[in-house]
C-alpha cells in the first residue's frame, strides 16, 4: 500500500480507522499521540516535556515532533507503506514530512480527511474520557484542543488540496458506512 496520512479533528476516528486499514492492508502505523503517551507512561525525558503540552491541549513543538516522527518512521520495515495518524498537525510538520520522505525517495501517498460535526466529536471525546480515562479528555482541555485544531491544523487541509492528494470522507452517522467508503477508495489506489 502507498503511504496514507489520516487527518481530522480530535475524536474524528483517526486511530479507529487506522487500525481497520492496517488490518485490511497490512501496513505500518505511526500514531504520534500513542508514541507520546507511551513516553509519558515510561517516565522518559521526552515524556516529561510532552505531558505539559498534552495536558493543556497544546501541540508539542514542531522541531521535537519532527525528530520523533523521523526516528519512528526509520524504525519500521521499509516498502510496506505507513499510515500517519496524528501527524502532520501544522504546515511546518507537513513540509518536514514531505522533505523527510523525499530524502528517502518515498512520497506522502494519499491523504484521507475525516469530516465529523463538532457535536459528535464532543460526545465521543466525553465518552472516551469515561472509557479510557485519558487525561486530556476533559471538557476544558477538549475545548482547547478544538481551538488549536481550527487555528493550527485545519489550514493544512488546503495544503493537502494543493498537493493534489486530499480525499474527504464525511460522517453520516455510521462507522460501517464510513469504513466502507474508505475501503472502496483504498481498493482502487493500492
Ligand atoms: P483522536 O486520536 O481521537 O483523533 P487527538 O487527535 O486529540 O484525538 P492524539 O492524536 O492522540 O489525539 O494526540 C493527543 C495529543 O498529543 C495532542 O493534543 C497533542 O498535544 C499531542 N500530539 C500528537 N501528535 C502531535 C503532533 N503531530 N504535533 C504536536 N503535538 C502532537
Ligand atoms: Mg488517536
Amino acid at each position: 500500500m502507498k503511504n496514507i496520512i489520516i487527518f481530522g479533528a480530535p475524536g474524528s476516528g483517526k486511530g479507529t480507522y487506522s487500525d481497520e486499514i492496517v488490518a485490511r492492508y497490512g501496513m505500518g502505523h505511526i500514531s504520534t499521540g500513542d508514541v507520546l503517551r507511551s513516553e509519558i507512561k515510561n517516565g522518559t525525558e521526552l515524556g516529561k516535556i510532552a505531558k505539559g503540552y498534552i495536558d493543556n491541549g497544546q501541540l508539542i513543538p514542531d522541531e521535537l515532533m519532527i525528530d520523533i516522527l523521523a526516528k519512528t518512521y526509520d524504525a519500521l520495515p521499509a516498502g510496506q507503506g505507513v499510515i500517519f495518524d496524528g501527524f502532520p498537525r501544522t504546515i511546518a510538520q507537513a513540509e518536514a514530512l514531505k522533505k523527510m520522505l523525499a530524502a528517502r525517495k518515498h512520497d506522502m501517498g494519499i491523504m484521507i480527511e475525516l469530516i465529523v460535526d463538532e457535536e459528535t466529536l464532543l460526545a465521543r471525546l466525553l465518552n472516551r474520557a469515561i472509557e479510557q480515562g485519558r487525561a486530556d479528555d476533559n471538557e476544558e482541555t477538549i475545548k482547547k484542543r478544538f481551538e488549536v485544531y481550527h487555528k493550527q491544523t485545519e489550514p493544512l487541509s488546503k495544503w493537502f488540496e494543493q498537493e493534489g492528494i486530499r480525499n474527504t470522507f464525511t460522517w453520516k452517522g455510521s462507522k460501517d458506512v464510513m469504513l466502507g467508503e474508505i475501503f472502496a477508495f483504498l481498493d482502487t489506489i493500492k
